[in-house]
């Protein structure tokens, strides 16, 4: 996640475009939005040398002004505990490079999918991402990539779902997406289409007329999943960009990572999962945190996971209640666990 591939310049003008040209990256201007002190605040620069800090201003508009331990705040500022070694955790936690890379651009580990790299760049850098050591570098898949990534999917016919993952894949023009998924169409055995993506919630302009053309082609059934982790994310402006989504007919659903100090309370996931469906998606996952190296401080264990899925049980009626998986190398599928 070293690079931004260079977005579509001969695009019109459009207010994402604004957004990401106007990220917050740097510590002191995220204190200043915040109005903390940059005692109270407290980062890591070796950290964000290795990562750097990366948030969209409306999401900083969604953080409580004044607190340090604002769970927004402590997703995307990395503190001192990412320098940490910590046995356990390493640059590669799902076993992604390897024979589950059998080409630059794809990610085939379960039977039937494929995840399609279509960019390694995000709008927010969140500090638990697994992949923020993800060599993109060797899977730029820019245009030139997709023939090859294209002709690898076309000579499996067990494969009846492409994903389009990252980074985040809506960071690529509507126009780049728009002939990609035309192409994706074009295979005969692909059935269904879906979009792994955090933008429409760190930045939901970015849900335009041309993306929703784009990713919903005659021929395939449409999938969004965002990633979301707390409720404090999904103000209105983020739920009118679901709303066109649904209004779109792509089935929307959402994952989480559990991530301690942010969202490791019943009440939280509780808040979580009412607030996506009233603003149109359902919760699909909630993940335990993959071990990558610099997140060991994000950490639940899996008995108090086990406790927490349970008490949302037990607050929420079943389809409100995202599956607790987690990523285990080699294995066929995401894992339930407590093995349910
Ligand atoms: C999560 C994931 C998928 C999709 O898995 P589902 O259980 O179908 O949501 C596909 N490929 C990879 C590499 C994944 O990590
Ligand atoms: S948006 Fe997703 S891929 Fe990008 S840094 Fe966040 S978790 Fe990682």
């Amino acid at each position: 996640m070293t690079s931004l591939i260079p977005l579509a310049t001969a695009q019109p003008e459009t207010d994402w475009h604004a957004a990401l040209r106007n990220l917050v990256t740097s510590p002191e201007a995220l204190c200043a939005l915040l109005e903390l002190s940059p005692d109270a605040l407290g980062w890591s620069a070796s950290a964000m040398q290795q990562f750097p800090l990366r948030v969209p201003r409306s999401f900083v508009a969604r953080m409580r002004a004044g607190d340090a331990r604002d769970p927004l705040l402590l997703q995307v500022l990395a503190g001192a505990q990412e320098m940490q070694q910590v046995p356990g955790f390493t640059a590669d936690p799902n076993g992604e490079t390897g024979s589950a890379n059998p080409h630059p651009g794809i990610i085939h580990k379960y039977r039937g999918r494929v995840l399609l790299i279509v960019t390694g760049s995000c709008a927010i850098h969140c500090r638990y991402c697994f992949r923020r050591h993800f060599p993109y570098a060797d899977n730029q898949n820019g245009r030139s990539d997709w023939p090859a990534a294209l002709a690898y999917i076309a000579a499996d016919d067990s494969i009846s779902e492409v994903i389009l993952s990252g980074g985040d894949p809506l960071m690529a023009s509507d126009q780049q997406l728009a002939e990609l998924v035309q192409q994706v169409a074009g295979i005969p055995h692909v059935q269904r289409l879906r979009v792994h993506t955090r933008l429409p919630v760190v930045i939901p302009e970015r849900v335009t007329e041309g993306l929703l053309r784009a990713l919903t082609p005659p021929r395939l059934n449409s999938t969004l999943v965002v990633h979301s982790n707390h409720a404090n994310e999904i103000d209105t402006e983020v739920a009118a960009a679901f709303r066109r989504m649904r209004g779109a007919d792509i089935t929307l659903l959402n994952q989480t990572v559990l991530l301690a100090g942010i969202n490791d309370t019943a009440d939280a996931q509780v808040a979580l999962s009412e607030r996506l469906f009233t603003a149109g998606a359902l919760p699909y996952y909630l993940h335990l945190l993959d071990r990558v190296s610099g997140a060991a401080h994000f950490e639940v264990d899996r008995a108090q996971a086990l406790a927490l899925h349970r008490a949302m049980a037990a607050r929420l009626p079943g389809y409100l209640l995202p599956r607790l998986v987690q990523e285990v190398p080699g294995a066929p599928s995401k894992l339930d666990v407590g093995g349910r």
